[in-house]
């Protein structure tokens, strides 16, 4: 690769990823897997330019999940493995960049992503990537050097260092954006993780066209909590939200999106579910709950919950189509809790 080229043409380079940035992030967020992918992928483009590679990616580290993931990665969807594997896990352990030129004599190299891909890796660069308190959250990884040389820790890392540091703003952003979008206490996700998900993956279900596809939510709410914050305190009633929050995640698809509304209140979201088959499922729920126990300290706690079901109507807002499921819920107060009301 011809290193030296002028400021005019690098100028000309930066000038269209920012021009290409632009027009990509204000596309519809359509297929994207988060909210700055154009920027991960012209950015990993860049560096892998730069220190002439073959392939690059860029990894996140996913503290909620104990993962790393990355989409860029040689053809393949999403990868994940779990955190502090890989070369990617020993970078990030190690808080340095490491590299190698032969993968296979490396105890480190996982080599299940060539298993699956049948692409075959000679040389590898992992840079790890901290936020702006030097916190590592992601790393930067390109492959096979196109010369066939092998990577240079100090001058590749060099090459590497302005579309790396820009990765690791806007994943640090991400993080921000993902924090804001679950709620602490339950690691479900909050109302703003609701609607972001609506408008991202439900809505255009509904309002596709050609294929319109039935949407069906569940709002729900603990009955007589008050009553175990008052009897128990209020460790326990939060005790309580985790356990409840979590037969909701254990019994769902992975499809369906579970969200805490609020308080003691929770929806979930059905994809390509009719109203009858949403109310089997919170069905199953309320059982499932109902024959749970919640252990806390010495305590055994249980409780029971209402839902109000409905299938969403495309003409109707979300705001609406809630408000109807809501109504529904009263309805189950009101006629004894415990109950699924369709
Ligand atoms: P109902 O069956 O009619 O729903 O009765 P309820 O007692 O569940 O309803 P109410 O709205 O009177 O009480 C809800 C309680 O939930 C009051 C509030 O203090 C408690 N709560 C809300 N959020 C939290 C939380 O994060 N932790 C704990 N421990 N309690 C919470
Ligand atoms: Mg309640
Ligand atoms: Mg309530």
């Amino acid at each position: 690769m011809d290193n030296k080229i002028s400021a005019e043409a690098l100028l000309e380079q930066i000038f269209s990823i920012t021009q290409n940035l632009y027009t990509e992030m204000s596309r519809p967020e359509s297929d994207a897997e988060n909210d700055h992918a154009a920027i991960y992928r012209l950015l990993t483009d860049l560096g892998r330019t730069l220190v002439n590679a073959d392939r690059a990616s860029f990894w996140k580290w996913d503290k909620r999940n104990h993962t790393l993931w990355t989409t860029a990665a040689v053809g393949a969807g999403r990868i994940t493995i779990p955190e502090g594997t890989g070369l990617v896990g020993k970078a990030l352990n190690e808080r340095r960049a490491i590299i190698t030129n032969d993968p296979y004599n490396c105890p480190d190299f996982n080599s299940d992503v060539d298993k699956k891909t049948g692409y075959v890796t000679k040389s590898i660069l992992v840079m790890p990537i901290s936020d702006c308190k030097g916190e590592f959250i992601g790393a930067y990884q390109a492959i096979n050097k196109l010369d066939g040389s092998g990577f240079d820790l100090a001058e590749d890392v060099r090459r590497l260092s302005l579309a790396a540091f820009i990765c690791g703003i806007t994943l640090e952003s991400d993080s921000f954006l993902d924090d804001s979008r679950h709620d602490k206490l339950t690691e479900l996700k909050n109302r703003m993780g609701f609607y972001s998900d609506y408008t991202r993956n439900f809505e255009k279900l509904l309002t596709d066209t050609d294929n319109p596809r039935s949407v069906s939510l569940f709002i729900c709410d603990i009955d007589f909590f008050k009553k175990v914050n008052d009897t128990y305190g209020h460790n326990a009633g939060d005790a309580v939200l985790r356990h409840v929050a979590k037969h909701f995640r254990q019994n769902s698809r992975a499809c369906d999106g579970v969200y805490r509304w609020g308080g003691e209140e929770f929806i979930v979201l059905l994809p390509e579910t009719t109203a009858e088959q949403a109310a089997e499922a919170a069905e199953r729920l309320r059982t499932c709950i109902m024959e749970s126990t919640c252990h806390f300290e010495d305590l055994d706690i249980k409780v029971t919950m209402s839902f109000g079901v409905t299938e969403l109507n495309p003409t109707l807002s979300i705001e609406e189509n809630i408000s109807i499921a809501d109504g529904k819920l009263y309805k189950a107060k009101q006629e004894g809790r415990n109950r699924v009301i369709i």
